[in-house]
């Protein structure tokens, strides 16, 4: 039986989750889906991280215990992973790793005791007693980081500490060390010989590069009396384990090692060794510190370490609460669809890189590539196959003495070339999944969308249905169609777990689309006959004027929850917020230009390219032309135009432009027109000339 077992970073439950902690859950249950899919037996695990100073502190200035503390910040984190579906009752995560757990106290004991008796490659003891050295702020009663002190003004001088203000003290204090400088040349080794080890590539390089410049030894223990709150060391009570030691630990501990209890319920030989998925910013400790624990105490190595991007704003800013330019969680959760969430981040972010991460780029992405892309082809097809086939999948046959007619309209009379198509893009499809190269992944898959809209445009069903002649030759498209999306579905589904499932029941199934496997879909797998269920709005399209002016009237407001009052580490409790930026945009900086319009006015507009299908003069009417055009829906628009004394109907016909999608409906001369074709105004007469396109532009592609 294959097995398959995943991580997210355990997060440190000193502050609430935020974008970061959703997207590498996201990642991860997404990879979780996509193996269980396939029949692979799969633990996914997420937590927390509870022990430390940090905790022990912000548990004191919150009046609890530093368990109280945790469970608190626990909390928010089983709300979150709740509201985003990444829970187990939503078929999510398998365990949700706290390290205050019983069972992982008796883990990262016996862990360390393997380690206390080793010997290092080079003969040494691997773990040694000595004194760890550093600035100690005795207000914090804390040592600080390098990041925690400010750096005095004259070299003789010591830093200062950046909550208290007040010099540090040069304090040396007995500490338990991990004697990681043995372990250089049989790390060096293990990335030579795996180099899947790290992922990507890029990251491996930075690796190798800071075991080959030299290891320092790891200070892995604290006095009980300068950090009380953590894991004691076996046999030295008056010792606590340093917080990394015993959180690394954690991904073993989880599925049993050294619990025989736990190890019933998930299994250590079962499902280690794990692939983690980190952050590039704690790369280091996953990569180099874990894997030098492990050959210590005689523990297989990860099967690999993926380290993925950081998010950043719209502009490419780190975010910040002080920049104001943050992803709020409830903001998200409140105004998008998880599916869409997901969608963007596993888009967004290309593997190994930085993402840019915005409300409008995530409106925006919801509307071209769910709404119009993949919702609107699904919504078409079905609500053709509802009208011309009474709601029932057609044959995808054509009979020998029909083909030539199929031919005429332009249709593929071979379904083998769509089939090999779409069979190639699957395995490209599964091969970006496996490197984790998610983003990829996607473009495939839309480019099946892609070539499936312009199957559609180019054979016009509507048109076909008009001639009882093409009856095979519609039913062909809309069988070709249907086919696609239920590949579509099984491929997508770890991705948009909900949105797949209503396709896929949508066209009939009954089943769960999280048990099709992605690899044993075969071309034609889609019954003829079966009866299509109920069609409904996938991706309802987000109004982007209206959901942005939204969202930040809900930012701007009072914003003081219950969660932001936990600090996020001891110093940003005393940073000030900036006042929120004033909004200055160009037009703003003009004076005395008051008809300059907004973006979002613009955005308002809902600009699409259609194609004119048919175009006839309308009786008793020398100015105005009415026309089908086709701008990527379901069915045709009727557009009326004034432009019948400068164009010849026929010749339109075929013809790009652009049309105002989202106008309010009104009646020319009896007819409703549905948008308005937009077209420049030339000479004192007006002549109309109608806008279009040079490229080839697919139908409903938006204007922006
Ligand atoms: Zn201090």
């Amino acid at each position: 039986m294959k097995t398959f077992y995943i991580t997210t970073p355990i997060y440190y439950a000193n502050s609430v989750p935020h974008l970061g902690h959703l997207y590498t859950m996201v990642v991860a249950d997404t990879v979780a889906r996509y193996k269980r899919q396939q029949g692979i037996e799969t633990y996914f695990l997420t937590g927390t991280d509870e022990h430390g100073i940090n905790i022990e502190r912000a548990a004191e200035r919150a009046g609890r215990t530093p368990k109280e503390q945790a469970d608190y910040v626990v909390g928010y984190y089983k709300k979150m992973t709740a509201a985003f579906g990444l829970d187990t009752a939503h078929g999510g995560y398998d365990i949700f790793m706290r390290t205050t757990e019983p069972f992982h106290y008796e883990g990262v004991t016996e862990f360390w005791r393997r380690l206390a008796r080793t010997k290092t490659p080079k003969g040494n003891d691997a773990i040694y007693k000595g004194h760890y050295e550093g600035w100690f702020c005795a207000a914090c009663a804390a040592y600080k980081t390098e990041d925690e002190y400010a750096k005095p003004a004259r070299p003789e001088l010591p830093p200062t500490c950046l909550i208290h203000e007040t010099p540090l003290d040069r304090v040396s204090e007995e500490s338990y060390f991990f004697r990681l400088s043995d372990y250089d040349e049989d790390l060096l080794k293990l990335y030579e010989s795996r180099p899947n080890f790290v992922q990507p590539e890029s990251r491996l390089n930075e690796v190798k590069s800071f075991v080959a410049g030299g290891l320092q030894d790891l200070s892995i223990s604290r006095l009980k009396s300068s950090v009380k709150w953590g894991v004691p060391v076996p046999d030295d009570p008056s010792h606590t384990m340093y917080v990394w030691f015993d959180a690394l630990t954690n991904y073993i501990t989880a599925i049993g090692f050294g619990n025989a209890e736990r190890d019933k319920v998930a299994g250590f030989k079962k499902y280690w060794p794990g692939t983690h998925l980190v952050g590039k910013d704690i790369l280091r400790f996953h990569a180099v510190y874990w894997p030098a624990f492990l050959m210590a105490a005689d523990v297989e190595q990860p099967r690999n370490v993926i380290a993925h991007g950081m998010w950043v704003d719209a502009t490419g800013r780190k975010m910040s609460k002080t920049l104001g330019n943050t992803i709020e969680l409830d903001v998200l959760e409140r105004f998008f669809p998880t599916d869409t969430v997901r969608y963007f981040c596993l888009r967004e972010m290309v593997f190994g890189q930085d993402g840019r991460f915005g409300y409008e780029a995530l409106i925006d992405r919801t509307n071209s590539d769910l709404a119009s892309g993949l919702g609107n082809l699904s919504s078409r097809t079905l609500t053709m196959i509802g009208r011309y086939c009474d709601g029932v999948v057609p044959s995808g046959k054509i009979a020998e003495d029909r083909l030539l007619l199929a031919k005429r309209t332009g249709v593929d009379t071979d379904e083998t070339t769509i089939a090999g198509f779409i069979e190639h893009a699957r395995t490209q499809f599964l091969q970006h999944f496996e490197n984790f190269a998610f983003s990829r992944a996607l473009e495939v898959a839309w480019s099946i969308v892609a070539r499936i809209d312009k199957m559609i445009s180019d054979a016009k069903p509507w048109d076909l249905a008009k001639d009882p002649n093409q009856q095979q030759t519609l039913n062909a498209v809309l069988y070709r169609s249907a086919e696609a999306l239920r590949w579509l579905s099984v491929m997508l589904y770890p991705v948009m777990p909900e949105a797949a499932q209503e396709i896929y029941t949508q066209l009939g199934f009954s089943e769960s689309v999280g048990n099709v496997n992605p690899r044993e879909l075969s071309w034609g797998g889609l019954p003829e006959n079966t009866r299509i269920g109920e069609v409904k709005p996938l991706f309802p399209r987000i109004d982007k004027a209206k959901t942005l002016a939204a969202i930040s009237a809900s930012r701007s407001g009072t914003h003081a929850t219950e969660a932001d009052a936990v600090p996020e580490a001891a110093t940003s409790s005393q940073t000030t917020p900036a006042p929120p930026m004033e909004r200055a945009t160009e037009a703003d900086a003009v004076p005395g230009l008051a008809s300059f319009i907004d973006i979002d006015d613009f955005a308002k507009v809902d600009l699409r390219v259609g194609e004119v299908i048919s175009a006839e003069r309308l009786p008793k009417s020398d100015k105005l032309l009415l026309m089908k055009i086709d701008i990527g829906e379901a069915e045709p628009r009727q557009v009326l135009a004034g432009i019948a004394e400068y164009y010849e109907p026929e010749k339109l016909i075929g013809r790009k432009v652009v049309v105002v999608a989202n106008l309010k409906p009104r009646k020319l001369r009896g007819h409703e027109s549905q948008g308005m074709v937009v077209a420049a105004s030339i000479g004192e007469q007006g002549r109309p000339v109608i806008a279009t396109f040079t490229e080839d532009v697919p139908n409903g592609a938006r204007l922006k």
